[in-house]
């Protein structure tokens, strides 16, 4: 299939056809065809697959249908890959006034308390940093209704599991949640299920 059959919004397809892609990779394929249903999904899939656009998509359709509110974490290992997917956030959401913000270690916290005080649909950072802004109680975790965990396996290798539930744990009004991983063991599942209630697995 192609994007253009997909039940998304006319200007979401016209941001996917600019960056020109026609049609989705398998794990876009396969976790779209849960758009409509906002379940709980497991992606196990690596770099590489498009597994960001497979987050974002459902994301922005989100968005579009009610923006006016602060729809999504996204918890990533590294600053990298924080700001890739800001960037492909930004490039997909281009010309749909929808505001993004990244928090990562490593930078000035001040600057993030000043972004913090803006517009900001989307939410995406790395486990510490987030934590901290939480703790300091600069972002409302409670409100947000969707949680995306990317690359889970390499995080909880980076030691943030603790930080990962705290997150977590913070979301009372969490709706769907969006776990990716490029391996699944069996220490991970029984964490998963801690997490995340009846989830679909899609897997590349
Ligand atoms: P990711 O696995 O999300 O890091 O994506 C890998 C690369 O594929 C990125 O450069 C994406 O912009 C690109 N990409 C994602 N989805 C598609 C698609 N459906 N068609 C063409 N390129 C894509």
């Amino acid at each position: 299939s192609t994007f253009e059959e997909l039940p998304i919004h006319y200007k979401l397809k016209q941001n996917l056809a600019k960056k020109g892609f026609s049609k989705p990779s398998q794990i876009q394929e396969e976790t779209l065809v849960h758009l409509k249903d906002k379940r709980n999904l497991i992606g196990v899939a690596n770099t590489g697959t498009g597994k960001t656009a497979a987050f974002l998509i459902p994301i922005i359709e989100r968005l579009l249908e009610n923006p006016n509110t602060l729809t999504a974490l996204v918890v990533v290992p590294t600053r990298e890959l924080a700001l890739q997917v800001e960037q492909e956030f930004k490039s997909l959401a281009q010309g749909l006034k929808l505001f993004s913000g990244s928090f990562i270690g490593g930078t000035s916290i001040g600057k993030d308390l000043s972004q913090l005080k803006r517009k900001n649909h989307i939410i995406i950072g790395t486990p510490g940093r987030l934590k901290d802004l939480v703790d300091r109680k600069a972002i409302a975790l409670h409100r947000i209704p969707v949680l995306v965990l990317d690359e889970f396996d390499r995080m909880l290798d980076m030691g943030f599991v603790h930080d990962i539930k705290r997150i977590v744990k913070s979301m009372d009004k969490r709706e769907q949640t969006m776990l990716f991983s490029a391996t699944i063991d069996k220490t991970q599942k029984n964490l998963i299920s801690e997490l995340i209630s009846n989830p679909v697995e899609v897997k590349v």
